[in-house]
């Protein structure tokens, strides 16, 4: 390129008989060309690269940003049995990809929120999955952010928990501010008469109630509530985005009828700490530890697969991580953890 700029420099030169001064402006503008292409070339291939998009990345950009760091294990993953208590089933993936994921993965047993919630179409669902599936029904009717209760659903529960096909009930979004099903997000008001109603009818028939609510922390209302139903157990889904350690023990400590789920909090493979930092890690700090250890009573493992292909296809991955995280707890905790705690709380 250089050779041929220069020539063309030497042919003006020759053939429009330039005065000294001409070809100097000339040689100085055509240089400032040549060195703004160069950089301007150079800075959109860093920003390219940056962003980790296109083919030709290389492969120290692919394990750069938009993957998550995992913490180096050397050691022996938890053995035992795990249960999955927060997963969804939806009709966007088909039943045989969830049969085939499970079976693959390390989880034994799961249970599964379903839109269905009448007594035939979960005895359909059964029969295709097999007995290591269990049911948590909504009570609510979703479509995108519209979320109402609908009370012909209360009477297909009664049914439903009679033939023992539900043992929970949920996912309940109270706080919700993103998810693939409803990018708007949904808000309940969980003070409402029917809101409160839920909660009694899953108290009066013995089901934990999972509840999302990523403010829950703030929520001391909810908090009276839920004591005011002597009963109710609720699951406060995800920790409740709670990040800080003390804020879970103080929780837990005062409240005897919180449990929680560690899904998507300790979660790298998808969902919103993927990017925006782990709540706990594979390699829990001391402080995690501790707290885990000190209520493994009420806190349960959840993959919260189920909204779209891709997550279900990530729960070998996020079962492994499981393991790993368990496998800093004494063996006691591990195993509640892991799976006690679901035999007790879904009576299975
Ligand atoms: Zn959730």
């Amino acid at each position: 390129m250089l050779w041929e700029v220069s020539l063309w420099v030497y042919v003006a030169y020759e053939k429009l008989q330039m005065n000294k001064r001409s070809f100097l402006k000339l040689i100085f503008s055509t240089t400032s060309l040549l060195f703004f292409s160069t950089f301007s070339l150079f800075a959109s291939g860093h920003k390219r690269s940056g962003k980790g998009r296109g083919r030709g990345r290389s492969k120290k950009n692919k394990e750069g940003r938009g993957k998550p760091k995992r913490e180096e294990f050397i050691g022996t993953p938890y053995q035992g049995k795990m249960y999955d208590a927060h997963a969804h089933i939806t009709s966007k993936v088909s039943i045989k990809t969830y049969i085939e994921a499970y079976k693959n993965s390390t989880f034994d047993k799961a249970g599964l929120f379903t839109k269905s919630i009448k007594s035939k179409s979960l005895e359909k669902i059964k029969n295709k999955l097999g007995k290591n599936f269990f049911f948590f029904v909504d009570l609510h009717k979703r479509e995108k952010s519209n979320y109402q209760f609908v009370k012909s659903r209360a009477k297909s529960l009664n049914m439903a928990k009679q033939k023992n096909l539900v043992h929970g009930v949920g996912e309940l979004y109270y706080n919700l501010s993103f998810a693939p099903f409803a990018p708007q997000g949904i808000k309940t008001n969980y003070k409402s008469k029917s809101e409160i109603g839920i909660l009694e009818k899953a108290a009066e028939l013995k089901l934990p109630v999972f509840i999302h609510d990523e403010k829950f922390y703030e929520h001391q209302d909810l908090l009276d509530i839920v004591k005011k139903i002597p009963n109710l157990k609720v699951v406060l889904a995800h920790l409740g985005y709670i990040k800080s350690p003390r804020k879970v023990d103080k929780l837990l400590t005062n409240n005897k009828q919180i449990y929680t789920d560690l899904s998507l909090v300790t979660n790298s493979r998808f969902g919103p700490f993927k990017r925006k930092g782990l709540i706990i890690k594979r390699v829990p700090s001391k402080k995690w530890i501790e707290i885990l250890e000190k209520h493994d009573d009420r806190i349960l493992v959840g993959s919260d697969i189920g909204a779209d292909v891709q997550r279900v296809k990530r729960l070998t991955k996020v079962a492994n991580d499981y393991r790993i995280l368990l496998s800093h707890l004494k063996k006691s905790s591990a195993e509640k953890i892991a799976y006690k705690n679901f035999e007790k709380l879904f009576s299975i």
